[in-house]
């Protein structure tokens, strides 16, 4: 199990694989325009990557445990609701 982070730039709809678990450097800024993510917001993306492949694991570990659970493949995917689509087409 490995993870893939896919980011969509806001600036210009580009979309890019930010992260995977392979390749254990991340970046999180545009490559297409260059829009640079705050430090702040790419440390909370770090620090969800920790979350969600620590979640992973966990699935892993109880599934081949003494007393097996199912185990679960958790993705997600972040969806605009219709005023945020609004916003971000009418804001330029
Ligand atoms: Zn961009």
């Amino acid at each position: 199990m490995s993870t893939k982070i896919t980011v969509v730039c806001g600036s210009c709809n580009y979309e890019y694989v930010a992260y995977t678990s392979n390749q254990r450097e991340s970046f999180l800024d545009c490559p297409a325009c260059e829009a640079k993510m705050n430090r702040e917001m790419f440390e909370k993306v770090i620090d969800g990557i920790i979350v969600f492949e620590d979640l992973h694991e966990q699935f892993y570990r109880r599934h081949y445990s003494e007393k097996p659970e199912p185990y679960f493949q958790v993705s997600f995917e972040s969806i605009l609701n219709q005023t945020q689509k609004k916003w971000l087409e009418h804001k330029e």
